[in-house]
């Protein structure tokens, strides 16, 4: 045989790839990286983090999926791990750290299990067998809560703001986020249907944390952009358009060549009627109000409040489109197009200034289930750490409600879970019961570091935990002042099912698939083409 054998490329150059244990161990290690980044945040007792990001910009938080969002990881292991915190938060909007953390913990465990030789397919069984056992144990346990339970739904409220930088005020705030999620409730048949997004966070700073409020309505952060015009409308007749007031077209660069200054004129006053147009045309359709998507030209607004209308320019996409379902205005780009059916009503507009900066209250709206939260606090810091606390908070009761059923907290459900598993894994034969078995204590993990997290010893806990249990005290959890189990039911430490349900399937999941992965092919950075200006 010839010594010098060529060797062959299959892949481009620049690519890198790792394979078989090497590739399973990196991403296991990413994994657990990320989940172990969160976890000191878990739970009444977590830490914060502070995060910098390259604008200088803090966030200071323990919620598992801003922090993740904000440390924009690289690893495409670890951002698998970010998809689940990212997919807990659109589910429900809670739990993303407990989902993240679990994840990270199925994957220590499997670890373990690979070392001993136990094949990833045979992991993957068995952890596919445990979630779905691990689901019906939770159903069996939980509890069912229905819109009348009150007294449920703002301990379910009050333990998602427990520990969070809102705490303070978590009395009132439970109570305004149940009020706002039975504002956007519908029963249809025997269902509940709803959709929280009908609920607005908006948040200013100034007063403190208790002066956050409920309103009826729509609030934007906008003023009315011209002092002639009225910053309070009655009745109102609102105008919702998306393309801007203006006539300058700022794809084409046009060039006028004027020789006499009377050109100049005739070219002002041509510009000011086409404006005066526009205008007309919204006079004409009966509106009171614009909301305007883009902007509006200084000659526009000098128009508009000599006709007596108010108008706000630059709105957010996603107000106009609140203030499109609050009234039911329809959204129009062609002023040609404008008439009165188009208009939403509203009873009262009303510019108010909060703190320090004005906003625009749309209230009375044709529509009653549309909500704002306007959130409140000292400093910038603490209301976006309100608002995540209410997002929280207004999830979980929209969960408990939609689903109809919770569960006690404080580490209790996971005991429980995990000891049903074990005795599941029991009836299991061959190596599929060690990855039952696996699964099972990789729940544990929540209790452990809720334990952990408030500096308590893990292994006491856990034990006195297990020891409950197995008297069957179904809701024994860790008092995490005293260290003491305590019932978490009466304690008033309740979450919705959904929570849990949903962070064990989606960490199963991910674990799942990264231990099915034995190659990582990555390509090499794409270089633009000559011409081309890099990419941002
Ligand atoms: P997540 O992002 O997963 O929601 P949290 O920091 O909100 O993370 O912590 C949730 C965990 O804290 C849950 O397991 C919950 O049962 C537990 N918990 C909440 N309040 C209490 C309390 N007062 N005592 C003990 N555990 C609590
Ligand atoms: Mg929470």
């Amino acid at each position: 045989m010839s010594k010098d054998v060529q060797p062959i490329f299959i892949l481009p150059e620049g690519t890198q790839r790792s394979s078989g244990k090497t590739a399973q161990k990196n991403n296991i290690m990413a994994a657990k990286l990320v989940a172990e980044t969160v976890r000191t945040t878990l739970g009444p007792k977590g830490m914060d983090k502070m995060l910098v990001d390259g604008m200088g910009d803090i966030t200071v938080t323990n919620d598992g999926v801003t922090i993740l969002e904000e440390m924009q990881v690289e690893h495409p292991a670890a951002k698998m791990i970010v998809e689940v915190a990212k997919t807990q938060e659109a589910e429900i909007g809670d739990g993303t750290t407990t989902a993240v953390v679990i994840a990270g913990e199925l994957l220590k465990q499997a670890e373990t299990l690979l070392e001993q030789n136990v094949h990833p397919t045979v992991i993957v069984r068995g952890y596919r067998q445990a979630a779905v056992k691990a689901h019906t144990i939770l159903q069996d346990i939980a509890v069912k809560v229905t819109e009348k339970e009150e007294s449920v739904l703002k301990k379910v409220a009050m333990t998602a703001i427990y520990g969070k930088g809102a705490e303070s005020a978590k009395e009132k705030l439970s109570e305004i986020a149940i009020k706002s999620v039975k504002k956007v409730i519908e029963h249809k048949d025997s269902e509940i249907i709803f959709d929280t997004a009908h609920i607005k966070l908006e948040k200013k700073v100034g007063g403190s944390v208790e002066d956050t409020e409920l309103i009826d309505g729509v609030v934007i952060e906008k003023e009315i952009v011209h002092p002639g015009m009225p910053k309070l409308v009655s009745n109102a007749r609102i105008a919702l358009i998306d393309s801007p007031i203006e006539i300058k077209d700022t794809e084409v660069d046009a060039k006028i060549s004027i020789t006499d200054p009377s050109q100049m004129q005739a070219f002002i006053d041509q510009e000011e009627k086409m404006i005066l147009g526009m205008v007309d045309k919204i006079a004409a359709s009966g509106a009171s109000v614009v909301f305007c998507q883009k902007g509006i030209d200084d000659i526009a607004q000098h128009f508009l409040a000599k006709k007596g209308i108010a108008a706000a320019r630059r709105v957010k996409k996603s107000d106009i489109e609140a203030i499109a379902r609050a009234t039911g205005a329809k959204v129009v780009t062609n002023l040609d197009d404008l008439n009165s059916n188009d208009l939403g009503k509203a009873g009262l507009i009303e510019e108010k200034k909060i703190g320090d900066e004005e906003l625009i209250f749309v209230t009375g709206c044709k529509n009653p289930k549309s909500v704002t939260v306007l959130v409140r606090g000292g400093t910038e810091h603490i209301v976006a750490e309100v608002k995540r606390a209410m997002t929280d908070a207004i999830g979980d009761v929209a969960s408990a409600l939609r689903n109809g059923r919770v569960v006690g907290g404080a580490g209790s459900p996971e005991i429980e879970v995990a000891r049903r598993l074990r005795r599941f894994a029991n009836s299991l034969s061959g190596r599929e019961q060690l990855a039952v078995q696996s699964f099972a204590n990789a729940l544990e993990i929540i209790p452990r570091t809720l334990a952990e997290n408030a500096g308590l010893d893990p292994i006491n806990v856990l034990t006195d935990l297990k020891a409950a249990h197995d008297q069957k005290k179904l809701w024994a959890g860790i008092n995490v002042f005293t260290g003491k189990t305590v019932d978490a039911w009466n304690a008033g430490v309740i979450e919705p099912l959904q929570i849990k349900t949903q962070a064990i399937s989606s960490a199963s999941e991910v674990a799942e698939m990264i231990l099915r992965i034995d190659d990582v092919i990555a390509g090499g950075k794409a270089e633009a083409p000559p011409g081309m200006p890099p990419m941002g």
